[in-house]
């Protein structure tokens, strides 16, 4: 096996600029991101826009997903793959989406730039060889509970057909922690790309499964020396169809990319640029805003029912202190304070009058 990692490893080489238009294995981290899955028209492209105004190399979206309950959305299948194509002619962006069938390789291939096996078909040996033959790129990702070998082993499934543009991505694999959804396995990714001089992406969001965790992963698999990133971005990660834990939002992603210094040049430049991503980071507070109202109003049926008064100062005089100690270094406490005030006032307002 070794003898064929290095002829891999070899062919490589010369081939390493193509990979459906992304610059993958440049130096600089390559991001692809977008939905879990594609959910209409105006999801898709609202994501599109956003990931690409955020830096992001390529789109991802699932079109035919590999749900674990056959109960569970299944994807918009050929409508999806045109949605996609779609959001590319709008955005520039290559498309990336997963193939699960043998059958429907050629569909696919017609719309994607990028062609993704997913984690639970990493051994489904005839979609291996068959998407080898499509001609295009393809992302393999790392089975639920494949060995490193496997995994290698995978991928040769795929060059032998002559086709070298296999990127692999690790994805978390199963282990006995439930905290997570899976447990990001960094180590294997280094491997990976060692042994078969094959690029290298890590899916933080299917590995934590849970979005809290995506900045540290992300930074921590790019320390490691990844070539790039696949993450999951959702207009309104709340209503997702699938995945919501994981998704991010895009003012979340743009702040990510912004961190990793991924941001395109230029992003922050403009004062129209500017005002985009306020306008994004607005709606994002708006909706926050309209969910703490919602939770204040049971709150206040609550008061009803016990018959405690509407203003509580012990509580708010805590929570104003909480939030003022927790501050941000861009936010003075005095500022937060005012605009708390402004939110309980209108909060005790809003459990005055209903009911
Ligand atoms: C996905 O990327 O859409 C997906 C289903 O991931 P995985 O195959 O890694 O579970
Ligand atoms: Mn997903």
């Amino acid at each position: 096996m070794a003898g064929n990692q290095n002829a891999m490893a070899q062919q490589q080489k010369k081939v390493g600029a193509q990979f459906g238009g992304l610059a993958i294995g440049s130096g600089r981290p390559v991001v692809i991101a977008g939905p879990c899955s594609v959910e209409s028209e105006a999801q898709i492209l609202a994501a599109a826009h956003a990931v690409k105004a955020a830096g992001a190399a390529a789109l991802r979206g699932g079109a035919f997903k590999p749900r674990t309950s056959p109960k569970s959305f299944q994807g918009l299948g050929e409508e999806g793959l045109k949605l996609l194509a779609l959001a590319r002619e709008q955005t520039g962006l290559p498309v990336v989406t997963e193939v699960m069938d043998t059958g429907e390789i050629d569909l696919v291939a017609r719309y994607a730039d990028v062609l993704q096996i997913g984690s639970r078909n990493m051994q489904n040996f005839a979609l291996l060889k068959q998407v080898g033959w499509a001609g295009k790129p393809v992302i393999l990702k790392r089975g639920l509970a494949a060995t490193i070998a496997e995994w290698v082993s995978a991928a040769e499934y795929i060059t032998m057909t002559g086709n070298t543009q296999v990127i692999l991505c690790e994805r978390g694999i199963r282990t006995f922690e439930t905290h997570t959804r899976n447990t990001l396995d960094l180590s294997a990714a280094v491997a990976a790309r060692e042994l078969t001089g094959l690029p290298v992406m890590v899916d933080p969001s299917h590995a934590a499964g849970r979005r809290d965790l995506i900045p540290a992963l992300s930074r921590a698999a790019l320390a490691a020396g990844v070539d790039g990133l696949m993450i999951e971005v959702h207009p309104n990660p709340e209503q997702a169809l699938s995945d919501k834990e994981q998704q991010l939002t895009f003012a979340a992603f743009g702040s990510l990319m912004a961190e990793l210094g991924l941001l395109p040049a230029g992003a922050l430049a403009s004062l129209d640029a500017c005002r985009q991503v306020i306008d994004q980071i607005d709606d994002e507070l708006l909706a926050l805003l309209a969910r703490r109202m919602e939770t204040v109003q049971r709150v206040g049926e609550l008061k009803r029912v016990t018959g405690m008064p509407v203003l509580q100062p012990a509580r708010e005089q805590a929570l104003l202190d909480r939030l003022t100690s927790g501050a941000a270094r861009e936010l003075e406490g005095h500022d937060v304070r005012t605009i708390w005030q402004a939110i309980l006032a209108c909060s005790r307002r809003h459990q005055q009058t209903a009911g």
